[in-house]
């Protein structure tokens, strides 16, 4: 059978790993860090660094296909892969999503709508920000944040030299406050033939900057879910994008603001795994092994609620729970905000 690569060893390699195995496929995870979450599941696992040229050509000389399980993989490990294996989704793909100016300019140039942003490299730029985005704002390094990391809000223009030092001198985009009624996001996927298919829109609720849950069906009018629909196909087709992508949408009275995407299964992504007969990694090994699309449509109401740090305490008690459905992702160490396993609560 074939063998499919991961950049990445986190949950997302690791239930990438599972959805690969079902179909008959190998993975092969490389990642730097010891023990990951993806470890316990994949065929093989090459630890070695980005900057391990000769790891990075065994590692592709020994797989059929690359993917990744999150953005900022070195650009020099890209191209020595590049060289000897297909990378699915592309390097532009990835270059587009890995930083929030390329990522906003991108968008903007599809005449989908975006947040007001400038790009912030000194105290200089933030001062004339000022002056045209004004406050509410947030500052957000351009590239490595997550889960609400590298970002500072500005409630008054007396904020701007704190969030600036938050910023540690990375460079960064400005982005004016969405006064959002709700956020919803979209997983969507395309194939190598350029066939799309997107999952029904999830709405999501974040806590600390964390996603906290989502919730399916999103209360969506029929032609706001359309429009999120059109706009996923829209981007993806814009980048010849192959496998999975989430779109993260801001819902307001004059209809959407794209927040970001990000160029790979998604967490607002994992109620796929009990509301679907393919769920979100299924589709992307479909789409990255040259596979028809699955079928992605909903067949339940869902509620996926994330188990971060100390809610791993209430696992006995979800397990007895009807319509629960764990996925743990055999992390060892509990530590505060760190993402340790979710549950899909099916609602009749
Ligand atoms: P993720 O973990 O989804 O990758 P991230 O660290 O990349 O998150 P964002 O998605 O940019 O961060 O922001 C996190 C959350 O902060 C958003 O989901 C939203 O709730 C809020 N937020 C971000 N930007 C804005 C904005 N311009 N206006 C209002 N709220 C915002
Ligand atoms: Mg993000
Ligand atoms: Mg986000």
């Amino acid at each position: 059978g074939a063998t499919i690569g991961i950049l990445g060893g986190g949950q997302l390699g690791r239930m990438l790993s599972v959805a690969a195995a079902r179909l008959g496929f190998r993975t092969h995870i490389f990642e730097p860090g010891a023990n990951p979450p993806a470890a316990d599941v994949a065929h093989h696992v090459t630890t070695a660094g980005y900057d391990d040229i000769d790891a990075l050509k065994a590692f592709a000389n020994a797989v059929d296909v690359v993917t990744y399980e999150f953005e900022n993989i070195p650009t020099e490990a890209l191209d020595v892969i590049e060289t000897i294996r297909t990378i699915h989704p592309n390097r532009e793909a990835l270059r587009t999503s890995q930083d929030r100016l390329t990522e906003k300019t991108f968008l903007e140039g599809l005449d989908l709508r975006v947040a007001p942003f400038a790009d912030i490299a000194s105290a200089a730029d933030l001062e004339d920000a000022m002056q045209t985005i004004g406050t509410p704002s947030i500052l957000k390094t351009r590239r490595f944040g997550y889960d609400g990391k590298g970002q500072s809000r500005l409630l008054s223009a007396d904020d701007a030299p704190t969030a600036l030092e938050d910023m540690a001198g990375s460079p960064a985009v400005l982005e004016g406050f969405v006064n959002f009624t709700s956020e919803v996001s979209v997983i969507a996927a395309r194939s190598p033939s350029g066939e799309v298919a997107c999952f029904d829109p999830g709405e999501n609720v974040h806590r600390d900057g964390i996603l906290h849950t989502t919730t399916v069906p999103a209360n969506l009018s029929a032609s706001l879910r359309m429009d999120a629909v059109l706009m996923a196909a829209k981007i993806l087709n814009a980048l010849d994008y192959v496998g999975v992508l989430g779109v993260e949408l801001f819902v307001t009275p004059q209809g959407f603001i794209v927040n970001e995407i990000a160029p790979r299964v998604h967490n607002s992504g994992h109620w796929t795994q009990n509301g679907c007969a393919i769920d979100q990694f299924e589709q992307h090994i479909r789409a990255i092994a040259g596979w028809p699309l699955g079928d992605g449509s909903r067949y339940a109401d869902v509620v996926m609620e994330n188990l971060i740090g100390d809610d791993m305490d209430r696992v006995p008690e979800l397990a007895k729970q009807r319509d629960t459905a764990l996925h743990l992702y055999g992390k060892t160490d509990v530590k505060a905000g760190r993402k340790m396993g979710h549950v899909n609560i099916i609602k009749r």
